[in-house]
């Protein structure tokens, strides 16, 4: 029998609207999974079962008194960087570690308003940087596919308990990949939607003119669901971009037959593994098949995505890290003898080493003499990333490529070498460096039965076109629906 933590948030939605089951039963099994399962996965910071369970009678008896919007009662898990009042938010750091926020993410009260129940926080890599939850002060996430290995990161919680059946859905955010990345090394779907789609109010900052929230989940129809209660405008976002969204549902089964996608010769060109060779072959049979014709382009500036990103993140985290100091709210060191020393041990103790390096790599190529060899170049070419996305666009309506350049690698095996780890998003950072929204769904699994994810991108505000390509990608394959076994 299937479990109800099994199931699709589509499904579950399904089977409470026909009275066949509670939202008290889907968080309970899902609880119950959490107890028999977390000890091996570490997929929650700080879960909150007690908390998720008074949410879930509050949907019953909302239900019971009428309601009957879709995701009403659906169990969701956030990444540890959204604010919730009153839970704890530590971002994956030690200096945020007693950090209890006064108020609710605008994402988090979209939630409690759509009526989910809200599970906890998932771990993650300290402030978001890293691509394998290694660097989070709680300790690594592992892959519930093979649990030597890492989960992907940043938001390796959030798409580790979709994996595991830890949670129904979840959130992460995407500064550089931190989404598609881990939904890659996890089997899950996950989108970083356009910037300005999803509000960033109550977000911890990263690198806020890269950071976006987006959903994860089983399979795009989830994803569909989910964007429906994230994607709208909030004053309280200055990037937030005021747009009708459309209902994300609609095009669950709209045909794809004569659409174009792109292939990038620069991305195809860097493929050295077989076995995402062998998953990016099989895809385009398969998107082949529902009747769409490929275009082959070239975006040369992709090229230097990665040395782009790693100039511009940093400056802006450098800047944005400024506020912990132990005045206001976070750690405090304990032992010192004037202010600037209560600074100084505050953040040397609170920050963990590639924060550290951030906050070094971004002041330096900030400071006065350097803005315009390092910070005003990686700005100009970030411009020339976004025309050749433009320029791309006109000639088909979405691009496939892969997520990763590899399946998920082990747990240490890059953590000492930072150039190995960051070149993890070649495929993901270009996406972000020009604000589009991009998808990350499951491909196929390697020769020893690790996932595999593909990539697909749309033009500016065109993620209801990747949720119908990924929905007809669905409809004739099964990768989706593979699990590992725990
Ligand atoms: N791995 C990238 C970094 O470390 C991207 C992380 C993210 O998207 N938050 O910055």
């Amino acid at each position: 029998m299937t479990e109800l933590y099994e199931m699709t948030a589509w499904q579950l939605a399904e089977a409470l609207e026909k009275g066949h089951t509670s939202s008290v039963d889907i968080t309970r099994s899902v609880i119950k999974r959490i107890e028999a399962v977390e000890e091996l996965i570490h997929a929650y910071v700080t879960a909150a079962p007690e908390r998720a369970l008074e949410m879930a009678k509050e949907a019953d008896m909302k239900r019971a008194r009428g309601a009957s919007n879709k995701l009403l009662g659906i169990p969701i898990a956030i990444k540890d960087n959204m604010c919730m009042k009153g839970h704890r938010t530590s971002c994956g750091s030690r200096i945020l570690s007693n950090f209890v926020p006064p108020y609710d993410a605008t994402v988090v009260s979209a939630m409690k308003e759509a009526g989910m129940v809200i599970l906890g926080s998932c771990n993650m890599d300290e402030f978001a940087m890293g691509s394998s939850t290694e660097t989070s002060f709680w300790g690594p996430t592992r892959n519930p596919w093979d649990r030597d290995r890492t989960p992907g990161g940043s938001s390796g919680g959030s798409a580790a308990a979709v994996s595991a059946g830890e949670a129904v859905v979840s959130v992460g955010s995407d500064t550089g990949g931190s989404i598609r990345l881990p939904a890659s090394f996890c089997g899950v779907c996950g989108m970083k939607p356009t910037y300005g789609a999803v509000s960033r109010y109550g977000l911890v900052a990263y690198a806020s003119s890269l950071d976006q929230i987006g959903p994860f989940g089983k399979d795009v129809r989830d994803l569909a669901l989910l964007l429906n209660v994230l994607c709208r405008h909030d004053p309280k976002d200055s990037t937030s971009v005021p747009r009708q969204h459309p209902d994300f549902t609609t095009v669950l089964d709209a045909p794809v037959a004569g659409m174009k996608i792109g292939l990038p010769r620069e991305f195809f060109s860097k493929l050295d593994h077989p076995d995402v060779e062998r998953v990016m072959k099989e895809a385009q049979r398969v998107f082949h098949g529902l009747g769409i014709r490929f275009v082959e382009l070239s975006l040369p500036y992709l090229d230097y995505g990665i040395a782009a990103y790693y100039i511009i993140a940093p400056c802006e985290a450098s800047s944005n890290l400024a506020r912990y100091d132990g005045v206001k709210y976070g750690h405090r060191a304990a032992d010192f003898s004037n202010m600037i020393d209560m600074y100084r041990y505050t953040r040397a103790e609170g920050f963990g080493a590639e924060v550290k390096r951030r906050i070094m790599l971004g002041t330096y190529a900030l400071s006065s003499g350097y803005y315009d060899a390092y910070y005003l170049k990686a700005a100009k070419v970030r411009t020339l990333i976004t025309q050749d996305f433009k320029a791309a666009f006109k000639k088909c309506d979405a691009i496939l490529c892969p997520v990763a350049p590899t399946p998920p690698f082990k747990l240490g095996e890059k953590i000492d070498d930072p150039i190995q780890m960051y070149l993890t998003d070649v495929f993901t950072i270009p996406v972000n460096m020009a604000g589009l929204p991009g998808l990350s769904l499951p491909g196929g699994l390697s020769a020893d039965g690790l996932p595999i994810g593909i990539q697909l991108i749309a033009p500016h505000f065109e993620e209801a076109r990747l949720i119908q390509l990924g929905a007809a990608y669905q409809r004739e394959t099964d990768h989706h629906l593979a699990r590992p076994s725990i």
